[in-house]
C-alpha cells in the first residue's frame, strides 16, 4: 500500500525548477508527500473566445476527472487565464473537502502588470495560491486572519499581504 500524497498536475506550466520549489513548499505545509506529473489535454477545448479566458469550472471538473484514488489530493496548475461565470477572473479555485483544485500562475508575475520581472515574488505566490487552493480541499474555509493563506485574494496586492502558512486557527481545523 502505498501511502497518500498530493499530486501536482501541471498544464503547460513550464519552469520545472519553480514547480520543485513549490510541491516542496507543499510537502511542509501539509506533511504529506508530493507528486510532480504533467498533464496532458488540448486547452483549446475549455477556452472561451468570448471572454479571450479559459473556463475555470470545466477545468476543475476535467481535474477532478483525472483524480487517481491512490492520491489524496490533486491541484492542476496552469498559466492561462481563468474565469467563472460570475468574476472577471480567478487565481484558482477548489472542490470544499474535495479531491481537486485548480490554480492558474497567469496573473502572478509583476510583468503582467507593468512591473519589472521578480521571480523570487513569483514563486512565492505561487505557492500561496496552490496551497491556499489545497486548503479547501482539506476542508478549510476562507479565513479572516490578514496573514493567513486561507485569507481570500481578489488582487494581486492581496496574495502579496498574506503569508505563506495557515494560521493557528486553520492548523488545528485541519488536525481536528
Ligand atoms: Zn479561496
Ligand atoms: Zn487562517
Amino acid at each position: 500500500m502505498s501511502l497518500p500524497t498530493i499530486t501536482l498536475l501541471s498544464f503547460g506550466f513550464p519552469q520545472q525548477d519553480f514547480l520543485d520549489q513549490i510541491a516542496r513548499a507543499v510537502q511542509l505545509e501539509f506533511g504529506y508527500a508530493v507528486n510532480l506529473r504533467e498533464g496532458r489535454i488540448d486547452l483549446g477545448e475549455y477556452y472561451d473566445p468570448a471572454r479571450n479566458q479559459y473556463n475555470g469550472n470545466n477545468l476543475l471538473n476535467l481535474v477532478d476527472s483525472l483524480h487517481v484514488t491512490d492520491s489524496f489530493k490533486t491541484l492542476g496548475i496552469f498559466n492561462v487565464d481563468l474565469f467563472i461565470p460570475i468574476l472577471t477572473f480567478i487565481f484558482g479555485q477548489a472542490f470544499l473537502n474535495g479531491n481537486s483544485g485548480i490554480a492558474s500562475f497567469y496573473r502572478l508575475n509583476n510583468e503582467r502588470y507593468g512591473m519589472p520581472e521578480n521571480d523570487l515574488l513569483f514563486i512565492e505566490r505561487a505557492k500561496k495560491e496552490v496551497i491556499h487552493e489545497i486548503g479547501h480541499t482539506f476542508g478549510l474555509i476562507h479565513c479572516q486572519n490578514p496573514v493567513c493563506v486561507m485569507r481570500s485574494s481578489t488582487y494581486l496586492e492581496d496574495v502579496d499581504q498574506k503569508k505563506l502558512h495557515l494560521c493557528h486557527n486553520c492548523r488545528e481545523k485541519l488536525v481536528g
